[in-house]
């Protein structure tokens, strides 16, 4: 395969991927995403439980009622916390919005956003002893989630003021690039936002028809059970639904190679199968025609369990053909989410490519 040129709008992605939104308060990413979409889609509206549903209608000749319907469901939401108790010397506790594994949470800046003092930084560790006066048994221990403290240092009078249960709570860390790759603690699944608008750009900036109507839904509350995906699909009816997602990439020591699920540079992910659906293998076949014409690397992956929107999409009404396109992250739901840049490209060169397709 000839050597691919790289080329990204990694500014977007960056901007994306810093901007704060857990499951049911992805308001800001969706701002984000609206105005980013300006002059690509024919309808934007938000649903009522917040999805950002955004449609452009077929180009060329077809179109009109008969022009079948294709669904892109980019869930905006990334797993963080809410604000459950404020104790009587100031200190914090969460509870989760997604799944943590709280071994990757010591030592952690988070960010509260509140409904009217803006957006404090404080610190988030594991209440206990630090090294120096642990015992054997407290070295041992993983810490479950309610023993995670956070500390705004300041006094509890202060902190009551400022803070209320129910405010949203982020991990503050920078996107960054790593050599060849990209690192984020949001890449599940600002990377799917991202390519949501990208692919559409990259349709209309060619001028390429389309006899399908194309619909980019950006859902809230995918990492506590697909929720937004289910209502917004049950509005759309779509005939074909793209879960638009990231997986595993465990190509990293440790783990068995049999257990990768996918392995960085080798493509976008065209998942089989997961937790949530097993995808229409017509739908599969047709896209891995449209990589081969257009020479972008795929591969084939299998997640044994956990879902995307695209499971929820093919069982809303009475149902529609789905896939899901998946980039494979490396230390997955850490702050660490690394993707490969071919990896990327593929994902959206593929949906630029293969949408138009869709009659
Ligand atoms: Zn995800």
């Amino acid at each position: 395969m000839k050597e691919r040129v790289i080329a990204l709008n990694i500014d977007l992605l960056k901007r994306l991927c810093e901007t704060p939104g857990v499951p049911g308060r992805e308001d800001r990413v969706r701002e984000l995403i609206k105005s980013e979409s300006e002059g690509l889609f024919d309808e934007i509206t938000t649903d009522p439980m917040g999805s950002l549903i955004c449609t452009r209608r077929a180009r060329g000749s077809g179109g009109g009622s008969k022009a079948k319907r294709v669904l892109l469901l980019c869930h905006m939401d990334e797993i963080g916390f809410y604000v459950k108790h404020i104790d009587s010397k100031g200190f914090l506790r969460v509870q989760n919005a997604g799944g943590f594994d709280t071994r990757n949470l010591f030592a952690r800046r988070v960010r509260i956003s509140t409904r009217e003092h803006g957006d404090i930084i404080g610190v988030m560790n594991p209440g206990g002893r630090p090294i120096h006066i642990a015992t054997e048994e407290d070295k041992k221990k993983i810490p479950e989630m309610k023993e995670f403290i956070i500390d705004l240092g300041l006094p509890a009078e202060k902190v009551n003021e400022m803070i209320r249960v129910g405010d949203m709570v982020t991990i503050e860390e920078p996107f960054i690039e790593v050599g060849d790759k990209l690192v984020s603690k949001c890449l599940d699944n600002r990377l799917a936002c991202w390519v949501g608008i990208e692919a559409v750009r990259g349709i209309e900036k060619a001028g390429v028809n389309h006899a399908a109507d194309i619909t980019v839904a950006f859902t809230v509350q995918e990492e506590v059970g697909l929720r937004g995906a289910r209502t917004s699909s049950f509005g759309i009816e779509p005939d074909i639904a793209i879960g638009v997602d990231t997986t595993l990439a465990c190509d990293t020591p440790g783990v068995p190679e049999d257990e990768s699920v996918t392995v960085q540079g080798k493509g976008v992910g065209i998942g089989v199968m997961d937790g949530s659906m097993i995808a229409d293998w017509r739908l599969i076949e047709d896209l891995e025609k449209v990589a081969l014409a257009n020479d972008i690397p795929v591969q084939r992956t299998i997640l044994p369990r956990g879902g995307q929107d695209g499971g929820a999409a093919q069982m809303a009404a009475s149902g529609c053909r789905a896939a899901a396109l998946l980039v494979g992250l490396r230390n997955i739901h850490t702050v660490t989410e690394m993707a490969d840049r071919v990896d990327v490209q593929a994902y959206r060169d593929l949906l630029t490519k293969w949408l138009p397709t869709v009659e």
